[in-house]
């Protein structure tokens, strides 16, 4: 019903499965009936996908978004009727920008993976509520996407601080952390959304979530090498 409800994980949906473009169509700007104004938060996802996918080397004409009243069914049609002109002559996604199909499925795939990430880290920007084209040019720049993905965090635990009290596998939003009781825990990396719940619950005296920035998170410790033998435990005595 709203445009606001329109997700980047949707767009990035529709082009994973090989739609050529997406249209989106929302009230003007200033004249929602609701005190969210969800066609600006759309307005603000579509400008950042678009930066995405230039970041990709996909061309952001493929995504639109365009606002009119429900009297303006001939501002819908001309929109349209462009809008598919100008993606047929823009040819097949990938094709058209000369990317490698399978390059692209998994250029599509890590971008979608990083959805929440992406979200979490332009909460304040998607929020926004900009007044003049200028702003809005300014809002996402391609300089600042390309960083964001050099500088990219990753979690890790430390498998020499660990003390498997299982507080961050609770907490983890996707499971993404393998453990148990008396195992050294650790998180798999291509499950991980980055949301950082790990590094706030790990209590302050065990400190074993560390944050990486732009490089690569050292290796999982082998399974076999996971149990943690507790002192006592050590000189068979019972827990
Ligand atoms: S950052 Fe930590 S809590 Fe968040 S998804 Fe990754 S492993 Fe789970
Ligand atoms: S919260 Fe910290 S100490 Fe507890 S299991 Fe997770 S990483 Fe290990």
């Amino acid at each position: 019903m709203c445009s606001g409800r329109v997700d980047l994980a949707f767009v990035l949906k529709a082009f994973s499965v090989g739609m050529d473009g997406v249209f989106i169509g929302g009230c003007r700007l200033d004249e929602c009936n609701y005190v969210t104004h969800g066609n600006y938060h759309a307005l603000n996802m579509v400008l950042l996908c678009r930066k995405l996918m230039e970041h990709i080397g996909l061309n952001p004409e493929r995504l639109k978004i365009e606002f009119m009243s429900g009297a303006e069914a001939n501002l819908f049609v001309e929109g349209v009727n462009g809008f598919v002109k100008k993606v047929k002559a823009l040819g097949p996604l990938g094709e058209g920008e000369g990317i490698d199909r399978n390059q692209l499925k998994s250029s599509l795939a890590e971008i979608s993976k990083l959805v929440p990430y992406l979200k979490l880290v332009n909460q304040e920007k998607l929020a926004s509520r900009l007044k003049t084209h200028e702003e809005y040019d300014g809002l996402f720049t391609k300089d600042e996407i390309d960083r964001l993905f050099r500088e990219m965090v990753s979690y890790y635990i430390d498998p020499d601080k660990c003390q498997a009290c299982m507080t961050c596998l609770r907490r983890c939003p996707v499971e993404a952390i393998v453990g148990g009781k008396n195992r050294i825990h650790v998180i798999d990396q291509d499950k991980c959304i980055k949301c950082g719940t790990c590094l706030e619950v790990c209590p302050p005296r065990f400190e074993a979530v560390k944050k990486f920035s732009g490089e690569p998170v050292p290796p999982s410790i082998p399974e076999a090498q996971r149990t943690i033998v507790r002192k006592g435990k050590e000189k068979g005595e019972k827990a």
